[in-house]
């Protein structure tokens, strides 16, 4: 039904989680519910302000007694951490790291106007990973043909290699799961803050 997110302490988001796990994790008061403003609230304060709003985008919880909307986004109290996420290397996972944009061009194109493109050849020994792959439109595809790009007098607009939990869309890669409007902030401010290497 509804996933949260899950921000560790200092507000980076490190997972996505259900509403069922989310709630267990404020009912032990091991996380507070962030709203849209970055204000943070407990279990009860986050019940109180549930009988007060009548619409909520992920929909509320009814129990007998009363109703608790579900929260969109959780903190987690205790846990200051960033997990490795190991993101595989999926057709899919390679045009959302590029995000659909021919690493060569760099136009937008659909899936069908897109191929997986090894830098080096395969016939010259070029791998098949983070690294030598990238994505590239059919026009740029087939006037590269098995050269690298150097032979071709192609550039290479972006630096392959493997995304990760900084990515601000890594969270969804992982998951499958699609972005929620009010999660973007959040993902964003992993990508924004994070520490380059
Ligand atoms: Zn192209």
């Amino acid at each position: 039904m509804s996933d949260v997110l899950v921000l560790n302490k200092k507000f980076y988001a490190i997972h996505i989680t259900t509403w069922q796990k989310a709630f267990s994790l404020l009912y032990i008061d091991h996380a507070s519910v962030v709203d849209e403003e970055y204000k943070t609230y407990s279990f009860s304060d986050w019940k109180d302000i549930s009988q007060e709003i009548s619409g909520h985008p992920s929909g509320f919880v009814h129990t007998p007694s009363f109703k608790i909307a579900i929260p969109e986004v959780i903190l987690l109290r205790f846990y200051d951490e960033l997990p490795p996420m190991d993101i595989k290397f999926t057709r899919k996972n390679i045009y959302e790291h590029y995000r659909y944009k021919c690493c060569y061009c760099g136009k937008k194109k659909t899936t069908s106007e897109l191929n997986l493109e090894h830098v080096i050849p395969v016939s010259r020994g070029g791998a098949t990973d983070w690294l030598n792959v990238v994505i590239s439109c059919i026009p740029c595809n087939l006037k590269k043909a098995a050269r690298t790009p150097q032979e071709a007098g192609m550039k290479l607009q972006v630096v392959p290699g493997k995304p990760d939990w900084k990515g601000p869309i890594s969270l969804c890669f992982k998951t499958g799961l699609k972005m929620k409007a009010s999660w973007q902030k959040f993902i964003d401010n992993v990508y924004w803050n994070a520490e380059l290497e």
